[in-house]
């Protein structure tokens, strides 16, 4: 008898509409590899490039997307140890989360807190790591330091501001609307402003007692890359991490020398494949996370066959935290 699963298969490059649910045969763990009943999965912006066609990593068709999600450990191939039939893990890295299983290499896995539902689960994995490997491994974010957090009611964002409190910098967030600004005060941010109000540069110097931020996550690009320099401190670190806005900036790298300040790049996939970097960022996530002092924000849940309109939400700003996908 053949095991089939629905999953989300994506054709060819496009928008929501190319997202369709399908049947396709149950995978089986090779070695070294888990297989996992997925019970929620994490819809990153990243998702919604890498099915356009745009993300970093060539998407070769047909595929199914999703890089991160939570669930239970249904079977496993040679050579995995530490793991266990029935555990609840979560797991990044790759495609095929948006599906009821999916199979992953056997060190992409987590173990998950024990308070945590599936969905925060989902929802931790991209983000936090990401979040640290921004703050400190790329920018050695010193306490005291200021960090302005862009999309900051976002999945990324949320997760930003916590971790930013957890590495005891002040915070400056950004969002598009109050209801965001709220959320992002209540989730530790020092400062929070509209992102759409004049004179942001201003606003961003007069909450920095005039010296602007030491890091900047920039995760919008196009235009407003440019303000964004504008807003660094003496010595300041941009990290150039996403681009919501899928257009092109420009800058002057003769511009950076009179403050001293870098542009560094930040991307969590070839983190994935360092041991020892993701030996120290587990190590300094997993307490914060189990002890609740961290406690990922989930936003929407969308049922597995409303991927197409999970995309639109996101598409639209309308997410606070990471939106959610159900099998
Ligand atoms: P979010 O949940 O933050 O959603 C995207 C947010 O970006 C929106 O809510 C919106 O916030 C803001 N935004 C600004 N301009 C646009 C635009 N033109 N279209 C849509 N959204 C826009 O998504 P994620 O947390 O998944 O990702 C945030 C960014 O971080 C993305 O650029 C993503 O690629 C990047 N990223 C990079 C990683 C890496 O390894 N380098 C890992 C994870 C994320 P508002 O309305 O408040 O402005």
């Amino acid at each position: 008898m053949l095991c089939t699963m629905k999953a989300i298969q994506v054709q060819r490059a496009g928008g929501p509409e190319v997202l369709e649910l399908t049947n396709l045969p149950k995978p089986s763990p090779g070695a070294g590899q888990v297989l996992i009943r997925v019970e929620a999965a994490g819809l990153n912006f990243a998702d919604i490039l890498y099915v356009a066609g745009e993300y970093l990593v060539r998407t070769r068709y047909p595929t199914v997307p999703g890089m991160e999600f939570a669930g239970v450990v249904e079977a496993m191939g040679d050579g995995v140890e530490g793991l266990y039939i029935g555990q609840r893990v979560a797991a990044l890295g790759g495609s095929g989360a948006f599906a009821e299983y999916a199979v992953v290499q056997a060190r992409s896995v987590l173990p998950v807190p024990t308070p945590m539902s599936a969905a925060e689960a989902a929802a931790f994995p991209v983000s936090y790591f990401t979040a640290y490997f921004a703050l400190q491994t790329q920018a050695q974010a010193k306490p005291g330091e200021w960090v302005l957090v862009q999309a900051a009611a976002g999945a990324l964002g949320t997760a930003s501001i916590q971790i930013a409190a957890a590495l005891g910098l002040r915070v400056v967030a950004l969002a598009s609307s109050e209801e965001k600004l709220a959320l992002c005060r209540s989730l530790g941010a020092d400062v929070a402003l509209l992102n759409t109000q004049d004179n942001l540069v201003d606003a961003v110097r007069q909450a920095t007692e005039g010296r602007g931020v030491d890091i900047l996550m920039e995760v919008v690009g196009g235009a407003g890359f440019a303000q964004s320099l504008k807003m660094l401190a003496y010595r300041g670190r941009l990290l150039v991490i996403g681009s919501a806005s899928r257009e092109m900036a420009q800058m002057y790298p003769v511009s950076l020398m009179k403050g001293n300040q870098s542009v560094m790049g930040v991307w969590l996939t070839p983190f994935l494949s360092d041991p020892a970097e993701m030996q120290a960022a587990t190590s300094f996530l997993m307490p914060l996370l189990t002890s609740g002092r961290v406690r990922p924000v989930v936003g929407e849940r969308f049922k597995l066959e409303q991927a197409a309109e999970a995309f639109r939400f996101v598409l639209s700003r309308k997410n606070t935290g990471k939106v959610i996908l159900e099998p």
